[in-house]
């Protein structure tokens, strides 16, 4: 554990006291061993004058919705101290009205609500409050001896208090246990099961007491030969029937949670380490490394062993007892799947409704999985009791902070495949399928894909579909970062330059055969056995108007694109059993690609004796067909809209007389 304070960067708001605090929780939010996403609390006190030039006494406190990391001064409502400190003195407060008291004692009404723990900060009586979820404190107190070995470790200027309900519940049991003391005497106070809080009127010393404390945890933990050593190595999962197991358990969790969810397998060595443990059905089952995790993971994985479907399944039926055994009056069960999920002998599973959210579930299960495993070596590792975690997880303030991050985008959860995706109407594809929710393989033979997309969304991969092993590959890189496969769009394709049929190259022939047609094939065909496990899957092929309405000279493309054609309509016969649409779209006249330079515009142009604007728009609403609308569409023929439509033909050419 570092100390990050700086004196030259502390120095530049000396004078600031909120500056100062924003400096020293940023410094606390940078180490995720202290807090993770949105985890952990800190606070100032000020004095000032306020509009009628009387002098108040302020708490400034980290307002939810911001994360320590990147927190700013308006992240800080400022709430009147006396307010807090009478709330502490209630006898009883339920969570909406602590709220409520708390936002009407605010002096700027449009700032965040003020952190769950303003009144526990409030009673604390030092200038500077600081707040984690520290790692390695909170492992120490999840062992059988934890209070005791806590007790030995930090001596006297540590105030110990066992773990009750963050929120009003733990405000007044500190308010009921620090009556009589003289605060002077310490330095901190450990929440067993739950985290560290520091405090002084210096904002440096505070946040060094964090650090000091938690350092020496971790000292005490590597002294005991706690710290992990790696396992074996597994093998990475690469047989195309793992891939489809794996396929089966996302399909099946996405089932249970009504709505289309990625899964993602990890193998990094923490998690094969986890994963090779003999005790997993004990060590996996007791809870969360603190409680407030509990909204994002659950309270357990699932266990797959032996068969990880009938797994999932099991998981959620105990789910709903767990939900039956604790529930208090009016709480509705939360969906029952697992949010995690550990794979025997192969490694772990999160399962999210985007990638941020698996990203998240993922960063606080490494931190569990290392937690979990020293506590072993420490003892035993033992979470907090069952009820105590339901009473967070069923909190009705923290069930509120996931309804806000709800998203409701009609291709939220879906995992798409995009074949030439590096330009023109895949990339544009990829932009549209990602701003609707969806995560996408964007793949293409030009390696610039592997950077096109800066998101965590799209995952770039070089892959010449013409060759059977990089299909594969690709499908292998996407089920396992994603989970399986519900949208293909089958779009690569190549111009050759126009030849009649008696002057035609052999091997300009072949090769828009095989990138324009026999390619679509061998796609297709590696990703069906995935699309059978999609939720609602659909494959769009990107053909031409020139399937219905050929032109002289481009008989290499208009042939293989009928021939694409006649492919999408088989498909659609062969695979409706599956539930599996397959549709088709017939651009035409879309410029914004890489082959319609503007010297190739006015040159076709001038040929027909019309403006560039004019040779755009030659169509019968005269109007221009842009990449990002044929992605709209394809969109669509993914989605909801076209739900019920397989074998369709659509033109996306702004009408043409031969066409209709
Ligand atoms: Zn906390």
């Amino acid at each position: 554990m570092e100390n990050r304070w700086r004196d030259a960067d502390a120095a530049s708001f000396a004078d600031d006291l909120l500056q100062l605090r924003v400096y020293t929780s940023r410094l606390l939010g940078q180490d995720p061993d202290l807090v993770l996403h949105g985890g952990g609390n800190t606070s100032v006190k000020i004095t000032q004058e306020n509009f009628f030039g009387e002098t108040e006494s302020l708490l400034y406190v980290k307002g939810s919705g911001w994360d320590l990391a990147t927190i700013e001064a308006p992240g800080f409502p400022a709430v009147k101290m006396d307010t807090l400190l009478k709330m502490a003195r209630l006898e009883h407060l339920s969570d909406t009205d602590m709220v409520r008291l708390q936002r009407s004692a605010m002096i700027d009404p449009g700032a965040p609500n003020p952190s769950v723990e303003a009144i526990l900060h409030a009673l604390i009586p030092f200038r500077f409050v600081d707040h984690t979820h520290a790692d390695a404190v909170v492992t120490l107190s999840n062992t059988p001896h934890g209070e005791q070995l806590l007790r030995e470790l930090y001596g006297e200027r540590m105030l110990i208090f066992p773990y009750v309900m963050p929120g009003f519940i733990l405000a007044k049991d500190v308010h009921q246990r620090t009556r009589d003391i003289d605060w002077s005497q310490y330095d901190g106070i450990i929440l067993l099961h739950h985290g560290v809080f520091t405090f002084a009127d210096e904002a440096k010393i505070s946040y060094a007491h964090m650090i000091d404390i938690v350092a020496k945890a971790e000292a005490f933990i590597e002294e005991q030969g706690a710290a992990l050593s790696p396992g074996e190595t597994i093998e990475a999962l690469s047989g195309e029937q793992d891939l489809l197991t794996l396929a089966s358990i996302r399909h099946r969790v996405s089932c249970i949670r009504s709505q289309a969810s990625l899964c993602r397998l990890a193998q990094d060595p923490l998690s094969q380490l986890f994963a090779q443990q003999k005790n997993l059905s004990r060590i996996a089952s007791q809870g969360p490394l603190t409680p407030d995790h509990v909204i994002r993971t659950k309270r357990i994985p699932a266990l797959l062993d032996p068969d990880p479907v009938a797994a999932i399944d099991k998981f959620t039926s105990e789910y709903e007892y767990y939900f039956e055994k604790n529930k208090s009056e009016g709480q509705t069960c939360l969906n029952p799947a697992p949010c995690w999920a550990v794979w025997p002998g192969i490694g772990t599973l999160k399962f999210g409704g985007s990638s941020k959210e698996l990203g998240i579930i993922d960063d606080i299960n490494q931190h569990t999985l290392k937690s979990i495993l020293q506590a072993e070596k420490l003892g035993g590792w033992c979470a907090l009791p069952e009820k105590d975690i339901f009473e967070l997880e069923y909190w009705e303030l923290e069930q509120a902070k996931l309804k806000k991050g709800a998203q409701g985008a009609d291709l939220q959860g879906k995992i798409a495949l995009v074949t030439g995706a590096a330009s023109g109407i895949g990339k544009a594809c990829v932009e549209a399928l990602i701003a609707q929710g969806a995560v996408v393989a964007a793949v293409d033979i030009d390696p610039a894909i592997e950077t096109r997309f800066a998101t965590e969304s799209v995952i770039g991969i070089r892959c010449d579909v013409t060759d059977t092993s990089d299909i594969h590959s690709a499908l292998r890189r996407l089920v396992t970062n994603f989970g399986g496969l519900d949208i293909l769009i089958s779009n690569a394709g190549t111009f050759p330059s126009s030849a009649r049929i008696e002057e035609m190259d052999e091997a300009l022939w072949d090769k828009s055969m095989a990138i324009n047609l026999t390619s679509h094939q061998r796609v297709l065909s590696a990703c069906i056995p995935f699309l059978r496990q999609g939720m609602d899957p659909a494959v769009i092929f990107i053909a031409s108007k020139n399937v219905p309405a050929p032109g002289v000279g481009a008989s290499s493309y208009s042939v293989a694109k009928a021939g694409m054609t006649q492919l999408a309509r088989i498909a659609a016969l062969e695979l409706a059993g599956d539930g599996i649409r397959v549709n088709t779209l017939h651009p035409d006249a879309v410029f914004d690609t890489a082959i319609w330079t503007d010297e190739v515009l006015e040159k076709r142009a001038r040929h027909y004796g019309l403006s560039i604007k004019e040779y755009k728009t030659r169509n019968l609403l005269k109007t221009e067909i842009c990449s990002s609308d044929v992605a709209e569409l394809t969109c669509a023929l993914a989605g909801p809209p076209f739900a019920k439509t397989t074998g369709a033909q659509i033109p996306i050419d702004g009408g043409n007389e031969r066409v209709i």
